[in-house]
């Protein structure tokens, strides 16, 4: 029999926690947070954990009751979804982990799972062990490879170079594989709302020549290739040509997570998967689901967890809305800070042997890291840059110099640091009991 909910939740990452934590709000709204998992694992960090797994704990938290937030009007599942019914406002939960086989009923649903994007995060219904498996299998992979290809030249693939370099050396090939043969197309490339080539240049320029990648031009369309490769093989491009690889991993995202929804209406999803909504994020074929991140309204602008943040709120307050019988209403994107057309900086791996340009950062910001006048350490302006964390010194480049550099790199490992606990993600660096003692990382 279905347990009776007012608003369900959907998915593991920020978005969902925002959406949750908006609905705990109002005491009287019974809410399902239909997490998944049993354990957090900070996304933002991937590139530094598949490229080496003895990180990976720090990124990590396997005990629910350290990381589940004390919400009265919230209940976790931490079985995933299997299926949502659309017609019968129904939720089916995977025959896997705690909440194995549960049936929940709601009456609005908000879904934030995401992008299937496989190794960068975890598969619906891995368990902790699981994950740690293929974590491991990924940076051992990687560590014997001679020939690396990353396929995808967003700040995702950019980031996976950098922190392969730091991690492995220099003695493989890499191998950037992008459809257009320019990097960060999207971001700051033709494809850009407001283009900047400089940054495509400069980026380009430090992977070839510092990090020694080759960025190449080609695309794959064939499915077999769109999962990750830990074996060799021979990668097909479109024009014919083969690529012989030791790991091949894809650095895009793969589509919405939305395959769980079921529908008598043909229109609920557009071909690419993307929930088709209106501009209140609000299913156009069953008002009372919602979409975060995976709907054919676009989010403009950087930084994205700030436009995910932003948009999970809204769709808590609209369903909420929904469920009195009033009407929603438009997305409008006040989050702090405000949507900029360009991200923040350009992170070519993490930490020592890397390297990170700071591109545009909002005005405060840009004063002091000095972005105005070229300046940086020592000659930060006081008291900005003098060592509040560490890896401050240097944080914005050298004094005379371009905002850019290892010094941003080294702050950024401490910087990424301090994020997870303003989206909700608690208690990481450790494992818990789940993971095996000998499965565990020193
Ligand atoms: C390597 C990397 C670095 C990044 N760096 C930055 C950065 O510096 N700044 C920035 O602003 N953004 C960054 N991003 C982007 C940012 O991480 C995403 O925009 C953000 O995580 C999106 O949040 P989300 O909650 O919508 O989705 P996700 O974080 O993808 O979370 C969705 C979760 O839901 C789960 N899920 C899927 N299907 C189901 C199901 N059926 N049942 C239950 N759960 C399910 C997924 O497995 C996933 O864990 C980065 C992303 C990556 C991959």
């Amino acid at each position: 029999m279905a347990s009776s909910f007012d608003v369900a939740v959907v998915g593991a990452g920020l978005g969902a926690f925002h959406a949750a934590e908006e609905l705990a709000k109002s005491k009287n709204t019974k809410v399902a947070f239909i997490y998944g998992y049993t354990f957090q694992e900070w996304v933002m960090a991937a590139a530094i954990f598949l490229n080496n797994p003895d990180e990976h704990q720090k990124w990590t938290c396997g005990v629910p009751e350290k990381w589940k937030q004390k919400w009265p009007n919230v209940q976790y599942f931490l079985s995933s979804v299997e299926s949502i019914d659309c017609d019968k406002k129904e939720i089916k939960l995977m025959n896997k982990g705690p909440d194995a086989g549960a049936v929940i009923s709601y009456k609005a649903v908000i879904l934030a799972t995401g992008s299937k994007s496989p190794l960068l995060t975890p598969a619906p219904g891995m368990s902790l062990t699981e994950r740690v498996a293929e974590v491991r299998a990924c940076g051992q992979a990687l560590k014997s490879a001679k020939t690396v290809v990353f396929n995808g030249s967003g700040l995702v693939g950019v980031e996976m170079c950098g922190d392969f370099r730091i991690q492995n050396g220099y003695g493989a090939k890499v191998i950037l594989l992008s459809r257009s043969g320019k990097v960060l197309d999207s971001d700051f490339g033709d494809k850009a709302h407001t283009p900047d080539a400089g940054v495509v240049t400069k980026v380009t320029n430090i992977l070839k020549d510092k990090f020694q990648v080759d960025v190449k031009q080609g695309s794959v369309s064939d499915p077999k290739f769109s999962d990750p490769i830990l074996s060799p093989g021979t990668l097909k491009l479109d024009d014919g040509s083969t690529l012989d690889f030791d790991v091949y991993i894809p650095c895009y995202p793969l589509g919405p997570n939305t395959s769980s929804l079921v529908s008598s209406k043909s229109d609920l999803l557009d071909p690419r998967g993307a929930l088709v909504t209106n501009e209140c994020l609000q299913s156009t074929a069953h008002p009372e689901v919602f979409g975060v991140g995976i709907t054919t309204i676009k989010l403009f602008g950087h930084p994205v967890s700030s436009r995910i943040t932003a948009a999970s709120q809204h769709c808590a307050r609209q369903a909420a809305a929904v469920i009195e019988g009033k009407q929603p209403q438009v997305f409008k994107d006040k989050g702090a800070p405000p949507p900029m057309s360009h991200p923040m900086n350009v992170k070519i791996g993490h930490g020592p042997g890397g390297y990170m340009i700071w591109t545009s950062l909002p005005g405060p910001a840009k004063v002091c890291c000095c972005q105005c006048c070229n300046g940086g350490y020592p000659c930060c302006p006081p008291p900005c840059c003098w060592c509040c964390i560490p890896g401050c010194s240097g944080a914005c480049g050298t004094c005379g110099s371009p905002p850019e550099g290892e010094g941003p790199a080294k702050l950024m490992i401490h910087l990424l640091a301090k994020f997870p606990p303003a989206h909700g993600f608690k208690g990481l660096g450790d494992y818990g009991a789940e993971v095996p003692t000998q499965a565990k990382m020193t």
